[in-house]
C-alpha cells in the first residue's frame, strides 16, 4: 500500500480513543496517513552519554545522584519553588523545579537517574530548567561511562538511549502521547510501498520508503536521519516533478487539429511569407499603424509565439521582460493571431486598474481592424456582464480582457484560443487548470515583470518554456534616482514644479492611504490635500488609492492619461503595469517602508517614453528620540542602496533574494499553493533538480518525444 491510501480512520491506531481523535482532529489530524506525516519539528539526540561538564556543547544527557533538595521563595510568583541538587562523575548542578511541587516525590535524595537537559551558569551555579529525568530501576548499579559513548544497550527506557522526535503540538497533546500513537502507527503499518522506482532509490542512495518513515519519526542514528529526510524530500518533489512531467509531455504530444503543416523550425528565425510563423494580415496591419518599430527582443519573442501558435501542440510560455520593455505589444500581437486563426483570446490582469488600460489599449489599436473587444470584471454592471457573456458564448467577441472574473464559472468561450496572463506571477502550475479548461488545449502565455529565481522557476512554471525580453524601446533614457531626506523634500517639490511647467507629469507615492496616529508615517490622502493646496496650486493633483470604488479609479486614472491631472498621488496601487509615458518624475516617500520589488515596479510606471525621466526615493529622517517606527532600518538602506545602483529587474530580484534570504522570497506564497510537506524548494535546490531530471526521463522514456524538460 502507498502512504497516501492509508485513509483508515484515527481509533483504528491501537491506543487512539475518541477523545485523542477530537485532540488530533485540532491539528488536522484525521487519518492514518496524516498522522504519519505529523513530522518531528526537531530531534533530541539522547542516544550518547554526556556529562554535565560538557554541557556547553549540547544538551546533557547522563546519570545523576540527588544530594539534596530545597524550597526556595519566587519572588515573581509569591511561591515556593523547589531546587534539586545533583552530581554525576564530580561536576555538580542545580534542577529548578518551577511550579512542580509534585517533583519533590519524584526525586528522592541519594537514588540514581537518567538526565536529560540544557544547563547554563546563573547565579554562580550550573542550572537548568527545562530538563527530563527517568528513574534508574531499583538496584541497578550507576554505569560508569565515558563521553559520547552509545546508550542504546545500556538501558530499555522509552525516552533515553536513543534519539527522540520533537513534535509540533497543540492543546491536550504532549510528546508522550504524540510519540506513543507514532509508534503504535508505525508498528501497524510497517510495510508501504515505494512511489519511486527501485533503480532510482539506487542511484540516489535513498532509502526504501517504509524505512524513511519510520527513520525520520525514530531514527537509529544522526547519518540515517539526514539519509531518511533527503529520502522523503525527494520522493515529494519527485512527485510534484512527475506531475509536471505528465503535463508538459502531454502538451507535446497532443496534436492540434488545425496545426499547420511543416513544422520544421525556421533556423535563421526570419519569418518568410506564407510560411507558419510569419506574420498574419490582422498583425501585419497593426504593425503598420504603429509609430514605431519592434525592439529586436519584442520580434524574437513574437517569431517563438507565432511558431508556436501554428504549431502541432499548445504553447506554454512564460514571458519575462522588465518593465517598460512592451510587453503589452507582444500580447496584443498574440491576440491577433489567435483572431485570425478564428479563436478567442482572454486576457487577465491582476488588478481592475491595470485590467482597463490594457482593455483601453486593446480597443485602441484592435478595434479599428475589426477585432471585437470585449471587458470583464467582478465590479461591472449585471446588465453588460449578461450581455457579454452572452456575446462571448456566442463567440461574437475575439477578445477579452479582465480579471479573474474571466475565468468564473457561469462564463463560457465559444473557442478560447488563447490565454493570456499579465504580471501574475502568483499564478502556480496547479491554479492554471481552471483557466485552460475553459477552452480545448489553448496557447498560454503568462508575462511577467518580476524575474523568478530559477530554482523556483522550475517548481512553478515548471512546464512552462521561457522567454526573455531583455532589451528596452530605443531612445529610453535610463530613470535617474536620487536618494533624498525628507528634511529636503521642497527641492524635490521645486524640481518637479520645473518639470511640470514644461509640461509633464508626475506620481507621489505613499506608503497609507489615510493619516493614523499611532504611526508617523505619511497618507496619501492629507498629502493629496497638502500638495494641492500648498506646494503645486497651479496644477490640478489628484488622489487614487484602493479603497476608491472602480469607477472613480477608472476616471481618476483617466484623466491622468490624458493630462488632465498633472499629479497623481497614490498608494501602490499604481505599481503594476501603468503606463503613462508622458510621466517623468516619480516621488516615492518614505520609501524605506516598501519591497524592492514595488520599489522596481513603481520606478517602472516613469521612464516609458522619449523624456528623461526622474525617481527621487525620500526617506524618514531618524527622530531624535530615535523611538520612532519611521527611523532608517539597515534593510531598509540597503534596499535603497540597491535602487540607486541599478535600474535592471534581474540585478534587484538577486539582490532581494539576497538581503531577504530563501524562504522570504516572492515566493513563499508560491511554494505554499504547491502544498509541499517536507520539500522547500527554495533550500532543497540539489534534491529539487535531481527530481526533475529523474521525474522528466521516466516520464519521457519510452516515447518518441525527445528529452527536452523546458528549461534544460
Ligand atoms: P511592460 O513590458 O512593462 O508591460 P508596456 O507594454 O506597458 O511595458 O510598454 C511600455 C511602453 O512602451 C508603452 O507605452 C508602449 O506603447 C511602448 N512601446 C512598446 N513597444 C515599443 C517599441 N518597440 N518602441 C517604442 N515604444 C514601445
Ligand atoms: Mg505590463
Amino acid at each position: 500500500m502507498l502512504l497516501r491510501e492509508l485513509t483508515m480512520p484515527l481509533d483504528t491506531i491501537k491506543g487512539i480513543g475518541p477523545v485523542a481523535v477530537k485532540v488530533l482532529a485540532k491539528r488536522g489530524i484525521d487519518r492514518v496517513q496524516a498522522l504519519l506525516c505529523h513530522y518531528p519539528r526537531t530531534w533530541e539526540d539522547r542516544s550518547c552519554y554526556r556529562p554535565l561538564k560538557d554541557f556547553r556543547l549540547a544538551p546533557v544527557c547522563t546519570v545523576v545522584r540527588i544530594l539534596a533538595r530545597d524550597w526556595f521563595f519566587n519572588s515573581r510568583t509569591g511561591k515556593q519553588d523547589l531546587k534539586v541538587y545533583v552530581e554525576d562523575q564530580g561536576s555538580r548542578a542545580v534542577l529548578v523545579c518551577y511550579n512542580q511541587p509534585f517533583m519533590e516525590r519524584l526525586l528522592v535524595v541519594g537514588a540514581y537517574y537518567w538526565l536529560w537537559g540544557t544547563f547554563q551558569y546563573k547565579f554562580g551555579e550550573l542550572q537548568s530548567s527545562s530538563f527530563e529525568v527517568e528513574a534508574l530501576p531499583a538496584g541497578t548499579p550507576p554505569p560508569s561511562l565515558d563521553t559520547g559513548a552509545p546508550l542504546g544497550k545500556l538501558i530499555l527506557s522509552r525516552n533515553f538511549g536513543r534519539i527522540l522526535p520533537v513534535y509540533p503540538l497543540s492543546e491536550g497533546l504532549t510528546q508522550g502521547k504524540v510519540r506513543r500513537f507514532m509508534e503504535q502507527a508505525l508498528d501497524q503499518y510497517p510495510s508501504l510501498e515505494d512511489e519511486v522506482p527501485a533503480h532510482l532509490l539506487k542511484q540516489r542512495h535513498l532509502l526504501p520508503k517504509a524505512q524513511a518513515l519510520r527513520a525520520l519519526h525514530f531514527p537509529p542514528s544522526l547519518a540515517v536521519l539526514e539519509q531518511a529526510r533527503k529520502t522523503l524530500i525527494y520522493e515529494e518533489l519527485f512527485s510534484l516533478e512527475l506531475l509536471i512531467a505528465q503535463r508538459a509531455l502531454a502538451r507535446r504530444t497532443l496534436v492540434r487539429e488545425d496545426a499547420l503543416p511543416n513544422q520544421e523550425p525556421l533556423q535563421d528565425g526570419s519569418p518568410i511569407a506564407g510560411d507558419p510563423g510569419s506574420w498574419v494580415p490582422l498583425q501585419r496591419r497593426l504593425l503598420e499603424c504603429l509609430p514605431f518599430r519592434l525592439t529586436p527582443g519584442q520580434e524574437a519573442v513574437m517569431r517563438t509565439i507565432n511558431q508556436e501558435m501554428d504549431g502541432p501542440y499548445p504553447m506554454a510560455r512564460l514571458l519575462q521582460g522588465d518593465v517598460g520593455s512592451g510587453k503589452t505589444l507582444v500580447s496584443l500581437l498574440a491576440a491577433l493571431r489567435g483572431v485570425e486563426r478564428s479563436g478567442q483570446t482572454a486576457l487577465m490582469a491582476p488588478t481592475e486598474l491595470l485590467a482597463r488600460q490594457h482593455g483601453e489599449t486593446a480597443a485602441r489599436l484592435l478595434e479599428p481592424l475589426g477585432v471585437r473587444c470585449g471587458f470583464l470584471s467582478g465590479n461591472l454592471k449585471a446588465q453588460g456582464r449578461t450581455q457579454t457573456l452572452k456575446r462571448l458564448s456566442a463567440g461574437e467577441l475575439d477578445l477579452v480582457v479582465g480579471t479573474h472574473a474571466l475565468f468564473s464559472k457561469d462564463v463560457q468561450y465559444k473557442s478560447l484560443r488563447l490565454v493570456i496572463i499579465d504580471e501574475q506571477h502568483r499564478f502556480g502550475v496547479l491554479q492554471r487548470q481552471a483557466i485552460m479548461d475553459k477552452g480545448e488545449q489553448p496557447d498560454l502565455l503568462m508575462m511577467s515583470a518580476t524575474p523568478i529565481p530559477r530554482t523556483l522557476a522550475l517548481t512553478i512554471f515548471g512546464d512552462l518554456d521561457i522567454s526573455v525580453i531583455r532589451d528596452l524601446p530605443p531612445g529610453r533614457k535610463p530613470v535617474i534616482t536620487h536618494l533624498t531626506r525628507e528634511s529636503n523634500e521642497t527641492k524635490v517639490y521645486d524640481f518637479v514644479r520645473k518639470e511640470l511647467s514644461a509640461g509633464r507629469q508626475a506620481y507621489f507615492v505613499y506608503p497609507l492611504i489615510e493619516a493614523d496616529d499611532r504611526s508617523s508615517l505619511k497618507a496619501a490622502q492629507s498629502m493629496a490635500a497638502r500638495l494641492s493646496g500648498e506646494v503645486f496650486p497651479q496644477h490640478t493633483v489628484a488622489l487614487i488609492h484602493g479603497k476608491l470604488d472602480e469607477d472613480t479609479k477608472r476616471r481618476t486614472m483617466e484623466a491622468f492619461r490624458t493630462g488632465e491631472v498633472r499629479v497623481l498621488v497614490a498608494t501602490s496601487v499604481v505599481e503594476v503595469g501603468v503606463d503613462v509615458p508622458n510621466a517623468s518624475c516619480m516621488v516615492i516617500e518614505q520609501a524605506e517602508r516598501f519591497g524592492l520589488a514595488a520599489l522596481h515596479q513603481l520606478r517602472g510606471r516613469v521612464g516609458r517614453g522619449e523624456v528623461q525621466s526622474y525617481c527621487f526615493l525620500i526617506y524618514s529622517d531618524a527622530t531624535p528620540s530615535g523611538t520612532s517606527d519611521s527611523a532608517l532600518t539597515d534593510q531598509g538602506k540597503a534596499r535603497l542602496k540597491v535602487m540607486l545602483e541599478s535600474t535592471d529587474g534581474f540585478v534587484i530580484a538577486e539582490e532581494d533574494l539576497k538581503l531577504r534570504g530563501p524562504g522570504h522570497i516572492t515566493g513563499t506564497e508560491q511554494a505554499g499553493f504547491l502544498a509541499l510537506g517536507i520539500a522547500d524548494p527554495l533550500r532543497d535546490t540539489v534534491l529539487l533538480e535531481q527530481a526533475r531530471t529523474d521525474a522528466f526521463a521516466t516520464t519521457y522514456r519510452g516515447g518518441d518525444v525527445a528529452l527536452d524538460g523546458p528549461h534544460d
